[in-house]
């Protein structure tokens, strides 16, 4: 399954230092302000929006993009809870829309790449100076999987000012934005993975700090979304935010017990596996979320 790259930069002084890398490719080191020129190069069209400034090869409305972009945003922002101050995105986020793969990794700096999107973005004395989105529009189904998804992440970026956020929720939380098609298929994985006993132990999954290595990263992303569909929905979207903001501060095992009177995260596994079991389809538990539901 394809998958996408989440990464972001912190300033110090005047030197970069990467932080994050999805899946630990390569370190590139793309400037993540770059933008293209306001004209922009022959054969792109261009749309700037409150929050976005789009560009996209003439196959592809960069109007379109934008209001997609805009419409995520703005219910992203919605529920978590982010709208409290709904400034404008300054800078704008820059999203570029790739025709073909060559293009998308000559972009991003990684020419092995197999992702479909890439969200980035820097910050500098706390503060985000800078966002991009590069996304590939070879791939199936990218405005309701891969621009959702890496739109998620940056939205999470200004909600949680955790960097970074832990790889479970980060990743969790942009699998339940993506269709309900693509969450059926991630259901189906869990399902296999439950059966097979092939589940990552909730302990190790909510203490990952980096990219989860193949061949299970595909049950730590159906896993780690599962798992977050099932805590927003035991309480609502503020408690988690509480859990994860107390996580950091106290310790996941303290901030079960603080927040949902839930022992540990052994605890936390059984309550979540007999409710994943419980359910038919299990698809149904990932639908939360999604943009098209
Ligand atoms: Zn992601």
């Amino acid at each position: 399954m394809t998958c996408c790259r989440h990464r972001f930069l912190c300033f110090v002084g005047v030197s970069k230092v990467l932080l994050a890398l999805c899946f630990g490719s390569n370190a590139a080191s793309i400037e993540p302000a770059q933008t293209l020129s306001p004209t922009g190069p022959t054969g792109w069209n261009h749309q700037a929006t409150d929050n976005f400034q789009v560009w996209a090869p003439c196959s592809i409305s960069a109007g379109d993009v934008a209001k997609l972009l805009e419409r995520g945003l703005e219910r992203q922002r919605a529920l978590w809870h982010a709208d409290e101050d709904p400034q404008s995105w300054q800078p704008k986020c820059v999203v570029v829309v790739h025709d073909n793969v060559s293009d998308y990794r000559r972009a991003i700096s990684s020419l092995r790449d197999t992702s479909v999107g890439t969200s980035t973005y820097a910050v500098k004395k706390g503060q985000i100076v800078s966002r991009r989105i590069d996304l590939r529009c070879d791939a199936n189904s990218w405005t309701t999987d891969a621009l959702p998804h890496e739109l998620t992440h940056l939205v999470l970026a200004d909600v949680f000012k955790m960097r970074p956020l832990p790889r479970w929720v980060d990743e969790g939380l942009a699998v339940l934005a993506e269709s309900s098609a693509k969450q059926l298929r991630r259901g189906a994985e869990l399902a296999r993975a439950v059966a097979a006993r092939a589940t990552i132990p909730l302990p190790e999954l909510l203490a990952l700090e980096g990219p989860y290595a193949s061949p299970r990263r595909d049950v730590f992303y159906s896993q780690s979304a599962s798992l977050a569909a099932y805590l927003v929905q035991r309480s609502g979207a503020p408690d988690f935010c509480e859990f994860v903001r107390q996580s950091e501060k106290h310790g996941h095992d303290a901030a079960l017990k603080s927040v949902y009177g839930i022992d540990d995260a052994g605890h936390l596994e059984r309550l979540w596996a007999g409710d994943v079991l419980a359910r038919q389809p299990l698809s149904r538990q990932l639908k939360l979320l999604a943009a098209d539901r």
